[in-house]
């Protein structure tokens, strides 16, 4: 814990530095340690990283807020971000796309402690920011690897359209709320203690609206179906979290709206398996083909292609096609797609073809097979050569 440097020094900004400053010396320190430009240094890969992991909570309103309070500990006990850090489950930023921010899977721990907009985001004053959402969304393989936008229907609190989000039926506006003195507690003595709550007229606002609205009941919001469009980033993977900014429920009478954080969930694919920025497949190869070379038809992700077979290829050849697996969230090098040739031996042989086989069989002996060769080298033994 004591060694994690502070957020404010690694970005090189004063502890009251704006939300474009921050960006500013995010972007800039981010072009210079990208991995990208640094090939194999380990120490600009540590400071990228590092980068990452105090921009994700300098540029969070409400992380910042914690960090303030609360230093490294408000991003839970000893991991900070997730113990692997960034960069391992693809979470790097991509400094000129700040838009949408990928989380990777490197968000851990004290990231869930922001849902829900439970009591302790509850603020005093009539304009509570509005819940962060939750959205689970199921992609295929396809869609990770080119990227995709996607109509998400969630239900949240959207502005109420008949006052205008103030709450207000006429022009009354708010008034202290009589119950708590405005406080947003009332305290309660309870033995030698004073017991202090949420006070349950104004739920914790200090205010009350004069008028309400009939539509929404003075909250300035009301419950419906959305459509929020999103856009998804070629090279997301199961685990990768979005955010998508004031997208979540909107905030009691205009006040800023909540996030919408996307999970995705890449399902399997029919042909293709995943192991990071790679993909693996196996593809049957005839048998006459292996012994002759040619040609062997493939797919990939973008459609149908062929490789070169060179004669004498063994069933388990692995062939590695570079560029063709998924492209990378931080814009680096694609991954490759591993074909392994399976050799196929025919089945339901004509009498003819069983002949002209035998005859193979016969001409060939054992004189040109490698790996029976040295098989029986090393197995020489049990077989009493
Ligand atoms: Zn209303």
């Amino acid at each position: 814990m004591s060694d994690k440097r502070d957020y404010y020094e690694i970005l090189g900004v004063a502890r009251d530095a704006s939300q474009e400053e921050i960006k500013k010396a995010y972007r800039k320190l981010a072009v210079k340690f990208h991995p990208d430009k640094n090939p194999g240094d380990k120490e600009a890969e540590d400071k990228f990283k590092e980068l990452g992991e105090a921009y994700e909570a300098l540029s969070d309103v409400d992380k910042r807020a914690a960090y303030d309070r609360y230093g490294h500990a408000a991003f839970g006990g000893g991991g900070g971000f997730g113990g692997g850090g960034f960069g391992g489950g693809g979470g790097f930023h991509d400094p000129m796309d700040l838009f949408s921010q990928v989380f990777g899977s490197a968000f851990g721990g004290g990231f869930e402690e922001f849902f829900g907009g439970g009591g302790g985001r509850r603020q005093k004053g009539s304009k509570q920011r509005g819940s962060d959402l939750r959205y689970d969304l199921e992609i295929s393989l396809e869609e990770a690897a080119r990227g995709v936008e996607k109509e998400l229907e969630i239900e949240r609190f959207n502005g109420c359209d008949t006052c205008h989000s103030t709450g207000s039926k006429g022009s009354g506006g708010t008034r202290p709320c009589t119950t708590c003195g405005g406080r947003g507690v009332v305290a309660r003595q309870a033995g030698i203690f004073i017991q202090q709550s949420t006070c349950p007229e104004c739920r914790g606002a200090g205010e009350v609206v004069s008028d309400p609205c009939g539509s929404c009941k003075g909250e300035g919001r009301v419950q419906r179906d959305s459509r929020i469009k999103i856009r998804i980033p070629a090279g997301v993977d199961t685990g990768t979290r979005l955010r998508s900014s004031g997208n979540g429920d909107a905030g009691v009478r205009g006040g800023a709206g909540g996030d919408l954080y996307v999970f995705l969930h890449v399902k399997d694919h029919d042909v293709f398996e995943r192991d990071g920025s790679d993909l693996f497949c196996e593809v049957p190869l005839p048998f006459s083909t292996a012994a002759l070379g040619g040609e062997l038809r493939i797919p990939t992700l973008d459609g149908q292609s062929s490789i070169k077979i060179p004669a004498g290829t063994q069933g388990g050849t692995v062939f590695r096609l570079r560029d063709k697996g998924m492209p990378a969230l931080s814009g680096g090098r694609r991954g490759d797609l591993h074909v392994k040739a399976q050799v196929e031996v025919p089945t339901r042989l004509s009498s003819e073809q069983q002949d002209k086989l035998r005859a193979f069989s016969e001409s060939i002996g054992e004189q040109n097979s490698p790996m029976q060769e040295s098989f029986f080298q090393k197995a020489r033994r049990f077989f009493d050569l």
